[in-house]
């Protein structure tokens, strides 16, 4: 196991929030994109209504406006449609979608924290997160090498973290000696390490082109019930090295949210998934409540149950509204202020989703 080295999870300042508790802003929301081969594609993903697959040259479509509202973190996915094979060899590939778009993003924004998701399941012909022995099953060893490849690619194209989303046994430690043998020493890992074999998924299969050829992820991702092994992975995690840690899917996990938080001694994330995205959209649609509102009660629950920061779909959204916010209190006669905690929020005047 390599030593333990603190720095680099307050290496930024987007980290040091992160190491504090605190409620919903800004600097505590991490928005997923999805980055396609093609540099000028703008797909629209149809399970996630206002979410699409992005060319890296069109990223500052996608980005100025949020950056400039203050959006301060991304979590970027590659998705393929074609050129898969049973290693995954387009994940770190020079010319794929994440490397070209890591190096894209550390240019055209200094100051925003670019993490890269680390799994092979967007890139192997079988659709699965790992690579497979002859009889169909999922080699952790042989993975977990091809994983830390793939984490040190990422890293030397500018991540300021790596987020292994695999759920393989033991690949922290592996991609922490990885990282610090080719001296990236300073790249963060945040680990997926609560990751629950879940039906909330299914949009992001539909998003990052990634369902499984033939049967399921629950030899790996953990049993939704599996309140131990949660609390053992976490805990092992952060062991090997993890400077954070993920609870994924969010909202019907809370309570490990909170046994996370209360548990380990490194800050603790949720993600709020790809059906929870779909569900609170449709939902608003439908006239079920207004999506604003819904969604920050939705972070509201995230900070109460103890989570650092959130990754979720909405991010857009809820950097505009905190900067209307912002904007309508900095204005003369108002009482001004910098920070404009989210969860105060009750403007209708974001700016709309699709
Ligand atoms: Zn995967």
């Amino acid at each position: 196991m390599s030593r333990v080295e603190l720095h680099r999870g307050y290496g930024h300042e987007v980290f040091r929030v992160w190491q504090t508790a605190g409620g919903p802003s800004p600097d505590r929301l991490i928005w997923p994109l999805f980055v396609v081969e093609s540099p000028r594609a703008r797909e629209p993903i149809p399970s996630m209504p206002g979410q699409f697959r992005w060319g890296v040259s069109r990223l500052r479509e996608a980005l100025d406006k949020p950056v400039a509202a203050g959006l301060r973190a991304v979590l970027l996915f590659g998705s393929l449609q074609g050129g898969k094979d049973p290693f995954g060899r387009k994940a770190d590939a020079d010319d794929a979608p994440v490397p070209r778009a890591i190096r894209a993003l550390r240019t055209a924004y200094p100051d925003l924290v670019v993490i890269a998701d680390v799994c092979l399941c967007s890139y192997t012909d079988h659709g699965h997160c790992g690579i497979l022995t002859s009889e169909g099953h999922v080699d952790n060893d042989a993975t977990v090498r091809r994983l830390a490849e793939v984490a040190v690619a990422y890293a030397a194209a500018g991540a300021h973290a790596v987020a292994p989303s695999d759920m393989m046994d033991n690949r922290v430690a592996a991609i922490r000696a990885a990282l610090d043998a080719a001296g990236h020493r300073t790249t963060a890992i945040l680990s997926y390490a609560a990751k629950f074999a879940s039906c909330f998924y299914g949009p992001f299969r539909d998003a990052a082109r990634s369902a499984p050829a033939f049967g399921d992820r629950r030899a790996y991702q953990l049993p939704p019930g599996g309140r131990e092994l949660a609390l053992r992975a976490l805990e092992r995690d952060v062991n090997e090295g993890a400077d954070f840690v993920l609870v994924k899917p969010g909202l019907p996990y809370l309570d490990l949210v909170r046994e996370a938080a209360d548990r380990v001694p490194v800050p603790v994330l949720a993600y709020q998934v790809s059906g929870e995205y779909s569900m609170l959209l449709h939902a608003a649609r439908a006239g079920a409540f207004e999506l604003s509102t819904a969604l920050h009660e939705t972070l509201t629950a995230f900070h109460r149950a103890g989570a650092r920061a959130v990754i979720t779909y909405f991010a857009p959204q809820l950097v505009a509204e905190a900067a209307v916010r912002l904007a309508v209190r900095s204005e003369p006669g108002s009482h001004g202020g910098r920070r404009t905690p989210l969860n105060r929020l009750t403007t209708r005047r974001g700016r709309p989703l699709a």
